[in-house]
């Protein structure tokens, strides 16, 4: 299997060769040169290999239809010891749970820091330590959060050998739950810096780093950012997994309703579609930051500014572009790299929108690729997460409650709808109690969290400042 880009650049690359990049260097996303085609037969046998074996020998089949230059031995240990009940709190580490006539919510919050972002995180930590390992490298990975995706970082990497993790995040601004989960790390390879400052001064500190072409490759800095074909790879995982609790044989279709931001969980949805996996409909569940339910509704893809940008309850969703978009779109577009590359190249820095309603492409969205869309506000978040406390005496995550709110306006007869469960409700307490006035259960792990010591940096959002931070850590 070879990696192309989605700009059009003629190399194509291996899988761990592009594993510890970030974009491509034309500017494009990596995607594999075709999709691995899943014929009925082989359903039939991932099935088995699912309820005989569980969901690290699933993984390890549909990962090595993609890798081929890690050996299988290898590659089969690496997925064994990634999704373990001890890592995923259950066996079947993405149990189905079922909510109401044809409606499922597929738990993938389980994981360390109760957030979906674990299942393909923790893979990645240890596809980094094999890697670099065999090469004989370090990596330092610089990243900027306002919640989620630096947590998942850092459990993912934590104790890690050639690894060092330095994670801004704006000072005082996470919630206490967050700030505990990542602060109360003691390990020596995780370092976490308190910006003084918002979560804009963080991603600009870490592109002003990335842009020092000389620290940057003095110090192998690198990023765990959602582009990494790595961790969408291990997302399409799941997807097969949801489907195969869903069903009873192969000739039933599924539809999967996916709370959206950067468009990476969905696409990992796109991608199994068209492995060949019976999707019937890709629901695109977006909150108040509507880019991509404006994409899917109109035609018309347009950027959102900082001030056009939402804080809702729902913040790991408030996005003003969706950095993965960009995969669906060279699909759909016949994979025309040098269309892309205009689109989301010159196009986009210049205008910050483009138009596709014109495109007879555009209405394959739905008909061929199977994308519907829908949006959901504060209000229908409460509403949600109310209405499925009394009805079920399930308490869900206001995420979870987004893709829940549009999954029933997109329901099927006879097609079983899954909806990812993206968060715990704990993470989100506040909203929680808001809605319901209580406060949402708390995993006995994480009892005390905010009363542990904690080891944080706090510093001015000052480029200098935190270079001299990695060198010093460094050594050399
Ligand atoms: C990251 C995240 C999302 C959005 O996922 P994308 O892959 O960016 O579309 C949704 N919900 C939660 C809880 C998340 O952490």
């Amino acid at each position: 299997m070879r990696y192309l880009s989605t700009r059009g650049n003629p190399d194509r690359k291996r899988f761990c060769e592009i594993l510890l990049e970030g974009l491509a260097p034309d500017g494009g996303l990596y995607l594999p040169e075709a999709y691995p085609q899943v014929s009925d037969v082989t359903l039939l046998q991932w099935r088995t290999v699912y309820h005989q074996q569980g969901y690290a020998a699933l993984a390890f089949e549909i990962l090595s239809l993609y890798i081929d230059d890690i050996p299988a031995a290898d590659l089969r240990a690496l997925c064994a010891k990634t999704y373990t009940a001890e890592v995923f709190g259950t066996g079947e580490i993405v149990p189905l749970r079922h909510l109401e006539d044809g409606v499922w919510i597929e738990a993938l919050s389980n994981g360390p820091t109760l957030a979906f972002k674990d299942m393909a995180m923790q893979l990645l930590g240890n596809l980094f330590e094999y890697e670099l390992g065999r090469r004989g490298e370090e990596l330092n990975i610089l990243g900027a959060t306002s919640g989620d995706t630096g947590s998942a970082a850092e459990y993912a990497m934590r104790g890690k050998k050639g690894v060092r993790v330095f994670m801004t995040s704006p000072h005082g601004r996470m919630s206490p739950f967050q700030q505990a989960q990542m602060f109360s790390l003691q390990d020596a390879n995780i370092h976490n810096i308190a910006i003084n400052g918002v979560f804009d001064d963080c991603q600009d500190i870490v592109k002003a780093v990335s842009n020092d072409l000389a620290f940057k490759r003095k110090y192998k800095i690198g990023t765990v950012n959602s582009i990494n074909w790595a961790r969408l790879l291990a997302q399409v995982v799941y997807y097969f997994a949801g489907y195969i609790q869903a069903t009873t044989s192969n000739d039933q279709k599924v539809s999967f309703a996916v709370p959206s931001g950067n468009f990476g969980n969905v696409c990992a949805g796109h991608v199994a579609r068209q492995m060949g996996l019976p999707i019937d409909k890709l629901v695109v569940a977006t909150n108040e930051n509507d880019v991509l339910d404006e994409f899917f509704r109109t035609g018309v893809y347009r950027v959102r500014g900082t001030a056009d940008t939402h804080e809702t309850s729902s913040p790991s969703m408030d996005i003003s572009k969706a950095s993965n978009f960009e995969r669906f779109v060279f699909d759909l577009l016949g994979r025309d790299g040098a269309r892309v590359k205009g689109l989301f190249g010159e196009g986009l820095s210049k205008t910050g929108q483009f138009d596709l309603s014109a495109d007879p492409a555009f209405a394959q969205a739905a008909t061929r690729y199977g994308f519907v869309s829908g949006k959901s506000t504060h209000a229908h978040r409460l509403k949600t997460i109310q209405d499925t406390w009394s009805r079920h005496g399930m308490v869900i995550d206001t995420h979870t409650a987004d893709g829940l709110k549009v999954a029933l306006e997109q329901r099927t007869a006879g097609v079983p709808m899954v909806v990812l469960e993206t968060a715990l409700p704990i993470k989100f307490a506040a909203t929680i109690v808001e809605a319901l006035g209580r406060e949402p259960e708390r995993p006995a792990k994480f009892e005390g969290i905010e009363a542990l010591p904690k080891r944080v940096k706090v510093m001015d959002a000052d480029v200098a400042a935190i270079q001299a931070l990695i060198a010093a850590e460094c050594g050399y």
